[in-house]
Formats: C-alpha cells, sequence, structure tokens
C-alpha cells in the first residue's frame, strides 16, 4: 500500500501541475452545473425579503430603488455582498416568485484585489452578465421533485 502510494506520487513528478492560471491565462473553470453570479429580477420581486432572511452568510442586503414597481411597494430589493457568499443557492429557493436566479457566470465579481468591488447593489444584479452564461438554478429547479428511484426487478 505504501509503495503503491510512492509510485503514484512518483508518477505525478512528471505530469504538468493541475493549479490554473486564473486570471493571468485561463478562464475560470466552470460547468453547466456550478453556481456563480445572480441575476435579479426586479419586475418580479415583490421585496418579501425571504431571500435576506434565508441567507446564512449574511450575504444580502436590502436597498431601496427610485421607480415604478407595481408588484412592490416599498421598493425594497435585495443586493448582494460576493465577498460573503457561499454560493449554497438558499436564496433563491426561498423566493417566492422566481425573481432571483444563479447563473454559471464566473467571472468579474471573483477576481478583485478590491474587497469593496465585490458588494452587487440590485441595480448591478439586474444586469445580466456580459459574457457567456446559463442558469443553473432556478425556484422552479429546486421544485423540481427527486427522480424516482427505479424499481428492482
Ligand atoms: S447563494 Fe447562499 S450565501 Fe449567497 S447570497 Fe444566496 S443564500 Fe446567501
Ligand atoms: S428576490 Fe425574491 S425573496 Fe428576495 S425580496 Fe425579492 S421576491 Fe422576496
Amino acid at each position: 500500500m505504501v509503495l503503491s502510494a510512492i509510485l503514484l506520487g512518483f508518477k505525478y513528478l512528471f505530469k504538468r501541475p493541475y493549479t490554473r492560471m486564473y486570471p493571468y491565462k485561463e478562464k475560470a473553470y466552470t460547468t453547466s452545473k456550478t453556481r456563480a453570479r445572480h441575476i435579479l429580477y426586479l419586475d418580479r420581486c415583490i421585496g418579501c425579503r425571504a431571500c435576506q432572511f434565508a441567507c446564512p452568510a449574511d450575504a444580502i442586503k436590502m436597498y431601496v430603488l427610485e421607480g415604478d414597481y407595481p408588484k412592490n411597494r416599498k421598493k425594497i430589493f435585495p443586493g448582494i455582498d460576493y465577498s460573503r457568499c457561499t454560493y449554497c443557492g438558499l436564496c433563491v429557493e426561498a423566493c417566492p416568485v422566481n425573481a432571483l436566479v444563479m447563473t454559471n457566470y464566473t467571472m468579474e465579481h471573483l477576481i478583485t484585489e478590491d474587497k469593496s468591488t465585490t458588494l452587487y447593489t440590485p441595480e448591478m444584479l439586474s444586469v445580466p452578465p456580459k459574457g457567456e452564461y446559463i442558469v443553473t438554478l432556478s425556484r422552479d429547479t429546486w421544485k423540481k421533485p427527486p427522480s424516482p428511484i427505479p424499481k428492482k426487478k
């Protein structure tokens, strides 16, 4: 057992390192299931604060916006501090009107040396990412029943 571990380690001495030179040379690693940057649909949000209460990382603060929002009489909307977010998706699960979704976009909100840039206001969240992305988590995803366990024959 010890010998096989040593041989395995020896084999990797001659392989290239797995370290990704992100963001200097490579794009961020992302998959079709990655949970990353949120999108907030201002026209759907009812200002219920369920996302804020559900967040275990205290990453969500509510902001008052100017403008006409018939579904949101108090005009309060969530903003997310990505320096706190753990990408658990509980805010998406809690939202009763599917106003908050997560995408697999993992770029500028993660690359920074300035912590103040990780704070995304509702207006910023409402603008979809500029690069390629797909929605990977929404209220509908959470509601989907688990696949049935196949019966044994
Ligand atoms: S994904 Fe999780 S940690 Fe991030 S804002 Fe939503 S509830 Fe909070
Ligand atoms: S995003 Fe959803 S959960 Fe959060 S305040 Fe708006 S409606 Fe409520």
